[in-house]
């Protein structure tokens, strides 16, 4: 697994009040706010909550530490005038195997660059993407829109936080992007495709969007993790035309075996059995370590006394075009045996 996260003040706030997380498992970015440092304060508690997440499921572990978080940062602001009014947004996921869990409320963003495709899986708890859903606001004008960054949905901010939860199927390949609104409010989705897809070193994509954020003025805090998930390629089930092309072979091996075996019993030659003239069914030799002949019946001619020539001649096969003409050729070998060893 490899991963980078990158965080900055940017240019014109004093303090970073972003969070990250971050350990090669669980992933997150928090955002937090409130004066008094209490942003600061609310985006590490809901850190450290991530940090000591634990149990069997982690989709459901993921959503617990959400709540303790939430729970943890409400009544500290509670209880703390200064720290009145904080609150934070929390992105996070956790790789599960193939699948990835994401827990998500804010308006920090998680994106997965997918062939070249940048594509955001979490949605924006906002004053304007509530508008732009309403079809009040095109997304132009919510990227513009001077409560851009009035957000909808905290950690501490009431006493019980509603989180968004999916998974989803991970791909070999994939990219995965957790950004706070420091960077996707003044850099495009097109731009950030870009750098992620174009930098092969995670550190030097991270820092590439922080420059970025920073150049368009760095308006707020900007965080930034990015991680590519080792996703084994699935195992592959052998092809349906693979598995048909298999069948065809294997049936035509076997009809051209059984054809070879009907051509070599329609033999019929003349040969040596035994240092005897012998009739077979087939043909001389083998084919793939079969015989492709058997004896139909012997005879007493002794081989050895036939002429040298004839020898030869059995020793090889003599095809005969029937039983009728191998019997016609043993009577003739037999009249040679009889008038040479008279
Ligand atoms: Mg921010």
């Amino acid at each position: 697994m490899r991963y980078a996260a990158a965080t900055d003040t940017g240019g014109r706030r004093s303090i970073n009040e972003d969070g990250y997380f971050a350990d090669g498992s669980v992933f997150a970015v928090a955002d937090g706010m409130g004066g008094h440092l209490a942003g600061e304060v609310a985006s590490e508690l809901a850190i450290e909550s991530l940090k000591r997440m634990g149990g069997a499921n982690p989709a459901r572990a993921l959503l617990e530490s959400f709540r303790k978080a939430n729970k943890m940062i409400f009544e500290r602001a509670g209880a703390d005038e200064d720290r009145h009014g904080m609150g934070t947004t929390l992105t996070a996921c956790i790789v599960d195997g193939r699948r990835l869990h994401i827990a998500h409320a804010g308006d920090s963003r998680l994106y997965r660059l997918r062939g070249g495709k940048l594509k955001q899986l979490t949605k924006d708890h906002s004053l304007v993407a509530q508008m732009v859903e309403k079809g009040h606001l095109t997304p132009e004008e919510a990227a513009s829109h001077p409560q851009r960054s009035v957000i909808t949905r905290a950690l501490g901010a009431e006493q019980k936080i509603d989180v968004d939860t999916k998974t989803k199927e991970m791909a070999p390949g994939d990219r995965y992007l957790l950004a706070t609104d420091g960077l996707t409010a003044v850099v495009d989705e097109e731009e950030v495709a870009e750098v992620i897809a174009a930098e092969g070193e995670l550190e030097a994509a991270t820092k590439r969007l922080i420059e970025l954020a920073n150049a368009r003025g760095g308006p707020d805090n900007i965080t930034v993790v990015v991680f590519d998930p080792e996703v084994e390629p699935k195992r592959r089930t052998i092809p349906w035309r693979a598995a048909l092309l298999t069948t065809a072979a294997l049936a035509l091996l076997a009809a051209g075996g059984w054809l070879a075996w009907r051509y070599a019993t329609n033999g019929v030659y003349v040969g040596v059995h035994n240092g005897k003239v012998a009739v077979y069914r087939g043909v001389p030799g083998d084919f793939a370590g079969f015989k492709l002949q058997e004896v139909v019946r012997e005879t007493d001619i002794q081989v050895d006394r036939l002429p040298e020539p004839y020898k030869k001649r059995l020793e090889k096969g003599m095809p005969a075009e029937s039983f009728e003409k191998a019997d016609k050729t043993v009577a003739d070998l037999a009249q040679l045996d009889r008038v040479k060893n008279r």
